[in-house]
């Protein structure tokens, strides 16, 4: 594998671009108001393939994350939320307008060679906070489509800065030689690098950082909304010079470390501006670790498997909220939750409608705040993966496991120093019933011994078929939407 960047001066070009270009243009868009007095900035931070287990403050031992674990001890720390698939497109996709990404037709990780994306006509965070008067800007990964009517300036964004889709598909990935074109990284609808090398990579997590801080500054006067979509610890890994080795785990540690950092400086910088009170800071992660990479994944914490499956460690992930004198300090929050309620929590936040098309997601802004005795406000979770494929239901303390296929690391082989490793792919034959309160590795299948909640669980499973559909079993649901397409 040639690392070498053929063009090392290309990315500093593309920084002093970053930093001499136009200032985000603000909340100056057509359709937009001014804003109505007192709206919190919202900083959401998304990583990516981050895993349940790799922050302190759930767990990590081998690495460390002072800024993480003490933004969660100022505010709140979920322990049972979770993304709806246990990959990167659906996962955002999800998260930006609080559907399930089957309801708008996002299924899996979007490729360099796909002619989909995030349809014109869904709603994303950005478009219904730009409509309140919010600056908005986007640094890091995309990945809702990467031609040019799928960019995030199309969907509600002022200001981009990053990758299009996954920093693993590119030419330079030993396991998948020659099957990627160049990776471009993007300002605005402009490819300003044509061919990321390796040593841009490791310059990424600095320039995201002082995208966002350049951003916050700008901004400071009007709220703003800040969605830093981190490239890593997505494979492969790469850390800023000041952070290799610092660890003393490897290079996924030093990679955690140095986001740590990163998210360090910006909650420095809005304290900078006197906006620490008047900001609410989301933290999760879009999948959970990818295990196939060993010692470059990270770790699931105390559930089962990781990325790629349904298992707890894929799809339950940290997040972490601060907002002062909103979100009383250190709380635990056990209800459980998803990042498709990340959207209709903050429309109640700004006090704004809700998108016009169906959505998934619920207000849990009595959850993140502490409400005393609120409840999570969800009968049920789906979580489908794959080609529309409904895999695992979750209920209370139950979770229903359906016949499928399944890649585990389990009986499998872990990569090592960025290579891929090896799965163990296998079928679920059965439907299995866990109760995760007793049970939470996910190994005893109660299906047999409590028919009765398999049945309520089958009840919840026919009502997510009839209205999402199920390829596993050749079910059409009633409510898809189309995806954007480039193909008419
Ligand atoms: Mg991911």
């Amino acid at each position: 594998m040639n690392l070498t960047s053929p063009n090392p001066f290309t990315f500093f070009l593309s920084l002093s671009i970053v930093l001499l270009g136009s200032a985000p243009q603000g909340y100056a868009q057509s359709g937009s108001q001014s804003p109505k007095p007192g709206l919190p900035n919202i900083v959401l931070i998304y990583a990516d393939d981050l895993g349940y287990g790799d922050l302190g403050c759930y767990g990590a031992t081998k690495w460390k994350t002072p800024r993480l674990d003490q933004l969660a001890a100022q505010g709140v720390r979920f322990t049972d939320f979770h993304v709806t698939q246990p990959v990167c497109s659906a996962s955002r996709a999800s998260l930006l307008t609080g559907c399930y990404a089957n309801r708008i037709g996002i299924h899996g990780a979007l490729f360099p060679k796909s002619t989909t994306g995030i349809s014109a006509s869904e709603t994303t965070i950005a478009e219904m906070l730009r409509q309140q008067g919010y600056a908005t800007g986007i640094v890091g990964k995309w990945h809702l489509g990467h031609q040019s009517e799928f960019l995030p300036l199309q969907h509600g964004f002022d200001s981009y800065l990053g990758l299009p889709y996954s920093n693993d598909m590119w030419p330079s990935n030993p396991n998948a030689a020659g099957n990627f074109p160049k990776l471009p990284l993007f300002r605005d609808n402009t490819i300003i690098d044509d061919d990321v090398s390796a040593e841009d990579q490791s310059l990424l997590t600095a320039a995201y950082r002082d995208f966002s801080t350049d951003f916050i500054r700008s901004h400071a006067k009007q709220p703003f909304f800040l969605y830093f979509a981190h490239t890593f610890p997505h494979v492969p890994l790469y850390a800023g010079e000041q952070f290799r080795g610092r660890s003393g785990s490897g290079v996924y540690g030093d990679v955690i470390e140095e986001f740590d950092s990163a998210v360090g400086t910006i909650l420095d910088e809005l304290e900078a501006q006197g906006l620490t009170d008047n900001t609410l800071v989301l933290f999760s992660s879009d999948n959970g670790p990818w295990l196939l990479y060993g010692d470059h994944g990270g770790e699931a914490g105390p559930w089962r498997e990781g990325k790629g499956t349904v298992f707890e460690g894929g799809i339950r992930v940290p997040m972490i909220g601060r907002w002062p004198g909103h979100i009383p300090p250190g709380i635990i929050q056990d209800q459980l939750c998803s990042t498709i309620d990340v959207l209709p929590t903050l429309a109640r936040i700004v006090d704004t409608p809700l998108p016009k098309t169906k959505i998934d997601g619920k207000d849990i802004s009595d959850l993140l705040t502490g409400v005393e005795n609120a409840k999570s406000p969800h009968d049920a979770l789906y979580f489908y993966y794959g080609v529309n494929e409904l895999q695992a239901i979750r209920s209370g303390p139950w979770k229903l496991l359906l016949p499928h296929q399944i890649n585990l690391i389990e009986g499998g082989e872990p990569g090592v120093g960025g290579q891929r490793g090896r799965y163990n792919r296998v079928p679920i034959e059965q439907p299995q019933l866990f109760n995760l309160s007793s049970d939470p590795g996910e190994r005893m299948n109660l299906a047999q011994q409590n028919q009765k909640q398999l049945a309520i669980m089958l009840e919840l499973v026919e009502k997510a078929r009839s209205e999402l559909g199920d390829s596993l079993v050749k079910r059409t649901g009633s409510e898809n939407r189309a995806p954007g397409s480039t193909v008419k």
